[in-house]
């Protein structure tokens, strides 16, 4: 299996309870490399582009109220089959859902609040990290 690239936020939720390192932690003990991380406040307008293809979805505006609610930070994350590799620890994005042991059904308050971003195609990770970060940020 080729090393991949994937990218991930730790939102609002989490760096409000002080979770950066256990998150962290989970993404590194499932086979994770941080390659890039920053902590960032989002603006308005980053937020909304960043979640353009859910503009039509009726929690939009919510969400991006939370993504903006406080600092996230971004990352870039290395490994083998990354993409697939985070979404199997981040859980499903309700933590109601979510397995034992994922991030979400750790740490997750609800269906919005939910702790992790992880992109879910190859393609996708691409064009979130460029969203991000350049690439001499990203020290593999
Ligand atoms: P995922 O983050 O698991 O890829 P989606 O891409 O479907 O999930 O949704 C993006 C984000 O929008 C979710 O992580 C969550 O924060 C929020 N969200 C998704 N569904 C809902 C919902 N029904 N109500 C409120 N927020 C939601
Ligand atoms: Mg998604």
């Amino acid at each position: 299996m080729a090393v991949t690239r994937t990218f991930s936020i730790i939102k609002p939720d989490a760096t409000r309870r002080n979770l950066t390192g256990a998150v962290t932690k989970m993404l590194e003990d499932a086979g994770l490399r941080v390659v890039a991380s920053k902590r960032i406040q989002m603006t308005r307008e980053q937020a909304e582009g960043f979640y353009a293809v859910h503009k039509e979805r009726p929690f939009f505006g919510e969400l991006v109220d939370f993504m903006i609610s406080g600092p996230v930070v971004v990352q870039v994350l290395e490994g083998e089959d990354a993409v697939k590799r985070n979404r199997d620890v981040m859980g499903a994005t309700n933590p109601a859902d979510a397995d034992e042991g994922t991030i979400r059904k750790t740490y997750a308050e609800s269906i919005e609040a939910n702790s992790v971003h992880g992109s879910d195609s190859e393609e996708n990770a691409k064009i979130e990290i460029d969203f991000f970060f350049n690439e001499d940020e990203i020290v593999g």
